[in-house]
């Protein structure tokens, strides 16, 4: 699923590096494996917080989840989201792997609210160029 971004195109998007890149660029949720010990951790790190151990996959989650928590911002922290506010951001446990949330804003909620054990799925803004690397999908939930 595309869709515009939830907020506004001129919020900069996350700086993208050989740890995070499959997570903002492949279009799917990409959760990171710790080839040493099979750990999955989100976000992504340069090393494991359970072995200390730096080689990684990168496997696909589950594309469903449920909200566990989530909130609404009022105060714009960046110029470009002086008129986006009120707007939210929510925690959403993915079904598979276990244990493992993910950060994003919901979209198409009623007046941009949110309710904890809401069921969710992943989608991705439309790709968003950037001169000389591989264009960044936002990650956007969308009630089921
Ligand atoms: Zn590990």
């Amino acid at each position: 699923m595309k869709s515009q971004r939830y907020l506004p195109d001129a919020l900069p998007v996350p700086e993208v590096n050989d740890v995070n890149r499959a997570f903002f660029t492949s279009g799917e949720i990409r959760i990171q494996t710790c080839q040493a010990c099979g750990s999955v951790q989100h976000p992504p790190l340069e090393l494991c917080c359970t072995c200390g151990g730096f080689a990684f996959d990168y496997i696909a989650g589950q594309s469903s989840g449920t909200v566990c928590s989530y909130t609404i911002v009022h105060h714009p922290t960046h110029s470009a989201l002086a008129d986006a506010v009120p707007y939210n951001v929510v925690i959403v446990e993915l079904d598979q792997p276990p244990g493992v949330r993910v950060i994003g804003n919901l979209v198409g909620g009623i007046e941009n609210r949110a309710e904890i054990g809401q069921r969710v799925v992943a989608g991705w803004t439309t790709p968003i160029e950037r001169e000389g690397q591989a264009p960044v999908q936002l990650l956007q939930w969308h009630p089921i």
